[in-house]
Order: structure tokens, then sequence, then C-alpha cells
């Protein structure tokens, strides 16, 4: 993942690569969890298939079914936490600033107010985010989803073992999760030719996207939410991942002056949604400075009507 990091606000550029970076990690961290989480549904699958000749009977459905909300269960509970984690984070480099900066002019006092309205934000963008609906499916009804679909890869690896030995069956699903769909194949020809030539599917894709999706989304919203209000910000930039194999709405977004405020700059309450599912281009705020953020503090203390937004952001 790169980034042209010449592009930052150098006042606030380590918190920003900071914060970045610790979003990529827990991206990372995720994919693991969530992956984990399959897997140990499909091992109590496999666990309970009964001996014998393999077919799907009531004992296999029924197993199949809870499986359904094992795994929904175990992402929604690895989400939430990471979610919240990530939404904090992105609060972080104009958060800490501002908060330092009213210590040295200071109004210290102010700094406890300050913490509460953030934190009531960055509770708002997460209860948002769970209720959210995206083609009318909100957070929990969409994880049922991606639920429901990795179940639907793993029947069909159990349908392609009916009248096989049970052993082989159960083994086979768990290799399956383990392993690519390519070595999964070659490993177990005779399942592979009664899917009919069908390449099963990667039974975490769905889950992992979604996953993804909805922490980048996280702290895309909660890095705008910090800004919005927030004396420090004067802007924001929409930084280009350098991830990009083609370009798309993202290299506009980088690039053009919609406002005014120089290219990919953003005012805090007009800056674009995520562009597109896996995206992990970021949203970094730009800094009027340090100085003239101190001399903006002491005016509000003298004249509130002097600085608008920093009322605006103790109200919360
Ligand atoms: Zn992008």
């Amino acid at each position: 993942m790169t980034y042209d990091t010449s592009l930052l606000d150098a006042e606030i550029k380590d918190l920003i690569l900071e914060a970045v970076a610790e979003r990529n990690t827990t991206l990372y961290d995720t994919e693991k969890d969530v992956k984990k989480v399959i897997r140990d549904a499909v091992k109590a699958i496999a666990i309970g298939i009964a001996s014998g000749v393999f077919s799907i009977g009531s004992r296999e459905k029924k197993l199949l079914d809870a499986a359904v909300g094992k795994i929904a269960a175990g992402i929604a509970e690895v989400l939430s936490g990471r979610m919240s984690a990530t939404i904090t984070t992105a609060a972080k480099p104009v958060t800490v600033p501002l908060i330092e900066a009213a210590n040295s002019a200071g109004l210290g006092k102010l700094n406890r107010s300050l913490e509460v309205g953030f934190q009531k934000r960055e509770l708002k963008v997460f209860e948002n985010l769970w209720q959210f609906e995206r083609h009318g499916r909100t957070l929990s009804a969409r994880i049922w989803d991606v639920s429901e679909s990795a179940v639907k890869e793993i029947k069909a690896i159990l349908e392609a073992g009916v009248g096989q030995d049970a052993v082989q069956v159960a083994r086979a699903l768990t290799a399956y999760v383990k392993e690519d769909a390519k070595t999964w194949a070659k490993n177990y020809p005779n399942m592979q030719a009664r899917m009919a030539g069908r390449v099963p599917g990667n039974v975490n894709y769905e889950a992992l996207r979604l996953a993804r999706t909805e922490l980048t989304t996280a702290y895309r919203d909660s890095a705008v939410a910090a800004c919005i209000n927030n004396p420090m910000v004067r802007a924001i930039r929409w930084m280009l991942s350098g991830a990009h194999p083609m370009q798309d709405i993202c290299d506009d977004y980088a690039v053009r002056d919609y406002y005014g405020l120089g290219p990919g700059m953003y005012p805090p309450g007009d800056y674009p949604d995520l562009a597109h599912p896996n995206d992990l281009c970021f949203p970094a705020p730009v800094s009027i400075g340090r100085k003239a953020l101190e001399a903006k503090l002491a005016g509000y203390v003298e004249d509130q009507t002097s600085a608008p937004d920093v009322g605006a952001l103790l109200e919360g």
C-alpha cells in the first residue's frame, strides 16, 4: 500500500501515518479473525458428520443451519471490536493536536468537554454504521447474508461427497477452508469431478469483503466526523491509494479541485463517501497550523463569537 506522503500536512503527518498504519494492521488482523470464525464453524460440521456412507440427512442439515448462526455471531463480534478501535484511531490526527494546543494556550479546562464531545461523535459513528442500510440491509442483516453464502459453499462441498466415505468427506471439508481452490481440486479429484466442473468458490470471499469495507468505512466516517467543526481543520485531502490497478473515480477525487481549496481538497462536510469496495484511499486532514490554532483558541476564551466552530464542537 503506497501513498504519496509528501502531500500530507507536515505538522500532523506522523499522526496521520500512524493512524493509517494502524487501520491497515487492523484490516489484516480482522481478515485472520474472520477466516478463523469460518474455519471453526467448518470444523464443527466436519466433527458432527455421521460415520459410514455420507449423505445429507437431518443431522447434516442441522449442522449447516447452526454454522450460519455461528459464523454470523463470530463475524459480528470480531467486527464490532475492530470497528470501535478503528473509529478511535481515525480521529486521533485531529483530536490529539487540538487537545495539546488547548493545553499550551492555557485552555486545559476546555479539554474535558472536548474529549467528551469527540467520544460522543465516535459512538455516533459506530451506531450509524450498524444502522446504515446498504441495499435495504442493515449491517447485521448483511453479516447474516455473507454467513449464509459461506455455508452455501460448504454445502456444495458436502453435496459432492454424497455416497462417499464420511471420513473422507469430513477431511475434504476441513482441507477446503485451509487450501486454495486449485490445491484442493488436485487433492480431492473425485469431489471436484462431482461438482460438475463448478470451480469451488472461496468460502471466505464475501465475508472478507464485507469486513474490509466496513472497517475502511468506519475509518473514513470517523476521520471525517472528527474534522467537522474542528477549529484546527482547514480541509480534508483525498489520499489516493497506490493499490489501484486502473484509473477509477478515486483518481478524480484525488486531483480535482471541486471547492477551490486545492486539488483533492474538501470541506469536512463535503468529503466524498467511500468510492468502491476494497478501497484503501483515506481522508487526510489538513490543519490551519499550530500557531493559528492557539491564537484561535485564545480568542475564543476572550470572545466566544470569534470562533463559532469551537462553540459548536463543545456542544458535541
Ligand atoms: Zn480509492
